[in-house]
C-alpha cells in the first residue's frame, strides 16, 4: 500500500484564501482589519524567523500586526508591560508571545496575563482547561494541534471510536492534541518517554500523531496497516545535497511509513503550515467576537 499524502501546504493555501476574504469582510465593517500583536523577547535566531513569518503571514491576508520586540536583557515587568499594552489596544484582537521566553521570565505568569479573548495561541491556563472540561468550550485552542485536528477532517478521517495514539505529552502539541481527539469521541492513548512497548502502542492506533522532536524515530513497520499518520516533529538534520547543509525531516520514517500507512502527512508541507493558518483564523475569529458578531 502507498499512502495518500495529507498536502498540508495545499490545505493550508486553502483556508488562507478563505480568511483573506474574511478579514476584507471584517475590514468593511468595522473600517480596519484584525490585528495580532506579536511578543518577541531576545533573540533566538529560530524564534525571531518564526515572528517574522507570523507576521508576514498576517499581513498577507490583510491583517494588521504589531510587534513588541524585546532585548534578551528585559525584565519580567517589561515583558508583562508588553502584554498589557497589547491588551489595552482596541487595535489588536489576539496576542501572541513567542516562546521559548528566556530562563529568567516567569512563562506561566506571563501566559496567565493574556486576555481571555485574545488568547488566539490558546495557551491561557482557562482555554487549556476548558479544553479539558466535559461539556464546556475553551475561547482559542492551540494552533498546532487545531491545525493538526483540520488536517484529519479534512483528509476524512474517521475519530469517533478510532484508537488513537499521540506520542508527546508536551504543553503545546502531545496533551492538547489529545484532548482535542477525545472531544472528537476517539479513544487516546498518550505516550511519552517512559511507555513501555511503544512500537506495540503505535502498531494499535488507527490514527496516530507524532509530537516528540526525534528524526525519523517512528519506522512503517510499526504502523498498523493503513493508519493515518500526522506528523508534527520538526528536525534538522545535516545534509550534505542540500545548499543550505541540512534539511527537515519527522519523527516518523517517511520512506517507510509511506509504504504502510494509509494517509500521511509530510515533513516539511504538512502541519507546519497549517500552525500559523489556524494562528491567523483564530485572529480572525476574536475580531469577530469583540464585535459582536460570531
Ligand atoms: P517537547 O520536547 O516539549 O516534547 C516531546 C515529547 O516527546 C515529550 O512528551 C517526551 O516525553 C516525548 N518523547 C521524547 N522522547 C521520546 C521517546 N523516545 N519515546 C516516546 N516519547 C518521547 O516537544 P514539542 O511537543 O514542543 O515538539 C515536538 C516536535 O514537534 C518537535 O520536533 C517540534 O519541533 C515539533 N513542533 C512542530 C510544530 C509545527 O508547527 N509543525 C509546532 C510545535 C512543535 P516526556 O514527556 O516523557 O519527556
Amino acid at each position: 500500500m502507498t499512502a495518500r499524502i495529507i498536502d498540508g501546504t495545499l490545505i493550508a493555501d486553502e483556508m488562507r484564501a478563505e480568511i483573506a476574504e474574511d478579514v476584507k469582510r471584517y475590514a468593511e465593517a468595522h473600517g480596519a482589519p484584525p490585528g495580532l500583536g506579536v511578543i518577541l523577547v531576545g533573540d533566538n535566531p529560530a524564534s525571531a524567523s518564526y515572528v517574522r513569518m507570523k507576521r508576514r503571514a498576517c499581513e498577507k491576508v490583510g491583517m494588521r500586526s504589531v510587534g513588541h520586540i524585546l532585548p534578551a536583557s528585559a525584565t519580567q515587568a517589561e515583558v508583562e508591560a508588553a502584554v498589557t499594552a497589547l491588551n489595552d489596544d482596541p487595535a489588536v484582537h489576539g496576542i501572541l508571545v513567542q516562546l521559548p521566553l528566556p530562563g529568567h521570565i516567569d512563562e506561566s505568569t506571563i501566559l496567565s496575563l493574556v486576555r481571555l479573548d485574545k488568547d488566539v495561541d490558546g495557551f491561557h491556563p482557562v482555554n487549556i482547561g476548558l479544553l479539558a472540561m466535559k461539556g464546556r468550550d475553551p475561547l482559542f485552542t492551540p494552533a498546532t494541534p487545531t491545525g493538526v485536528m483540520e488536517l484529519l477532517k479534512r483528509a476524512g478521517a474517521v475519530l469517533s471510536g478510532a484508537n488513537a495514539v499521540v506520542v508527546g505529552r508536551s504543553n503545546i502539541v502531545g496533551m492538547p492534541v489529545a484532548l482535542m481527539l477525545i472531544r472528537e469521541n476517539a479513544t487516546v492513548t498518550i505516550c511519552h518517554s517512559r511507555t513501555v512497548d511503544l512500537r506495540g502502542q503505535v502498531g494499535r492506533a488507527d490514527v496516530v500523531i507524532a509530537a516528540i522532536g526525534k528524526p525519523n524515530f517512528i519506522k512503517g513497520d510499526w504502523l498498523k496497516p493503513g493508519a493515518t499518520v500526522i506528523d508534527v516533529g520538526t528536525n534538522q538534520i545535516p545534509d550534505a545535497d542540500d545548499p543550505r547543509g541540512y534539511r527537515y525531516v519527522g519523527d516518523v520514517d517517511y520512506d517507510t511509513a509511506v509504504e504502510t500507512a494509509g494517509a500521511i502527512t509530510k515533513v516539511p508541507g504538512g502541519v507546519g503550515p497549517m500552525t500559523i493558518t489556524m494562528l491567523l483564523s483564530n485572529t480572525l475569529k476574536a475580531a469577530w467576537r469583540t464585535a459582536g458578531q460570531a
